[in-house]
């Protein structure tokens, strides 16, 4: 089937989402397997061909509306790269108007120059990597910026002009309190971030974190530990204007308009919306078909060198994979699975396929359901992996 046939088949007229992979960082951060290098000479040669791929990547009559700057550190880019490199995205895709542009930015690498450029450049939305306000977590997750770094980011950024930014946490780190995560919230809140995401630290396979866990050099907090944390979390954000719109991410919500700071391109990947993703290993999705680039700068370079897509595998999903796609982006969110959309898709219908399971959940208090949606309660966020499983297992 042609990519222009996938994309009929799919019928979608959502908006959709471009994502720019940045694959540079300073430093490999001990808990991180993002893909990224430290060669920060390649840089050039990476902007080069993300201009390439641009001009080659079928863009199948998507139009989009959320632009977003990954990585590894994009912060790494000056204004004037951030500049071209939009400029290049403008030329190359369909726009829609009012479109959210998000850069990724690393405390360690923002002046009130750079911010200013990137503001100047285009881009109006910043997501900081924070992780913690407490210098022991900073160190112990190996972030090189401190906790000074991380207060002045946020400040300077709103000096330039940003108000739509956002943050990431992180809970879940060994001996971490209750007192001091809860520190680390109340500072996000009282500096004025629009957009919290607390992560769960993970022990990735591959990264120094989970080497040093099988040696036996670190205990991860007990799973009670950490579903305290993420309670407490839900109740501190929502106590404090939050609202919670998916299992990781927080939005400050004013009142008649609680969309207003949510992450309009995150969504995408919860909803189904098609996105392409561009640079080394990022992820594209349209219609029915995932395709995904090779995890590799040099082979990203060398493949549009020589005129070749960098891509490294592609998949047609199934019924069954986009029915257990359905289930776990659904349940992730608050807004739920959206129950309409599933029975347009697929027979028999959501409410026969899940009818024991769905009576028990809500009989529980783990799950409401509607003939709209079906959702997790805050208790059911917690189980979310094993609510997940038991709805595939009905499949
Ligand atoms: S956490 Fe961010 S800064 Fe650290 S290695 Fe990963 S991508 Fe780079």
């Amino acid at each position: 089937m042609s990519a222009q046939a996938l994309w009929s088949a799919a019928g979608s007229i959502e908006p959709a989402g471009l994502y720019i992979h940045v694959p540079f960082c300073l430093r490999k951060c001990a808990y991180c397997d993002f893909y990224s290098v430290t060669d920060l000479s390649l840089i050039g040669d990476y902007l080069g061909a993300l201009r390439l791929e641009m001009t080659r990547v079928p863009a199948l009559g998507l139009a989009f509306d959320s632009l977003y700057i990954g990585g590894g550190t994009p912060s790494l880019l000056s204004p004037a790269d951030v500049a071209a490199v939009l400029a290049a995205a403008r030329d190359a895709f369909s726009w829609q108007a009012g479109v959210e542009i998000t850069l990724e930015a690393n405390p360690a690498t923002l002046t009130t120059e750079r911010l200013a450029g990137y503001r100047q450049a285009g881009v109006n939305r910043l997501h900081i990597g924070v992780q913690s306000f407490q210098t022991p977590h900073l160190e112990w997750l190996g972030r090189l910026h401190s906790t000074a770094a991380a207060r002045q980011a946020l400040q300077l950024a709103m000096a330039a002009g940003f108000d739509n930014i956002g943050l990431d946490l992180i809970y879940g780190i060994p001996g971490q309190s209750s007192e001091s995560w809860g520190a680390d919230l109340e500072e996000a809140t009282a500096l004025g971030a629009a957009h919290i995401s607390c992560y769960m630290l993970s022990f990735e396979p591959g990264t120094p974190l989970d080497r040093r866990r099988r040696e036996g050099k670190i205990k991860p907090a007990s799973a009670e530990a950490v579903s305290r944390l993420y309670e407490f979390t839900v109740a501190f954000l929502a106590a404090n204007g939050y609202a919670q719109y998916e299992i990781s991410n927080f939005a400050r919500s004013e009142k008649g308009n609680d969309q207003r700071w949510r992450s309009r391109h995150n969504q995408k990947y919860w909803s189904g919306a098609p996105y392409i993703g561009l640079g080394p290993a990022a992820h594209s999705f349209v219609g029915r078909q995932r395709y995904w680039n090779h995890r590799s700068l040099r082979r990203y370079l060398g493949d549009l060198a020589v005129g070749r897509q960098p891509v490294a595998g592609r998949e047609t999903l199934s019924r069954l994979q986009r029915q257990i796609e359905a289930i776990y982006i659904g349940l992730r969110t608050t807004a739920g699975i959206d129950v309409v959309r599933y029975n347009q898709d697929f027979a028999p219908s959501f409410e026969k396929q899940f009818d024991a399971l769905l009576k028990r959940l809500v009989q529980a208090g783990l799950a409401a359901f509607t003939p709209q949606r079906c959702a997790l309660t805050r208790r059911g966020m917690l189980l979310l992996d094993s609510i997940a499983d038991q709805f595939v297992s009905c499949l």
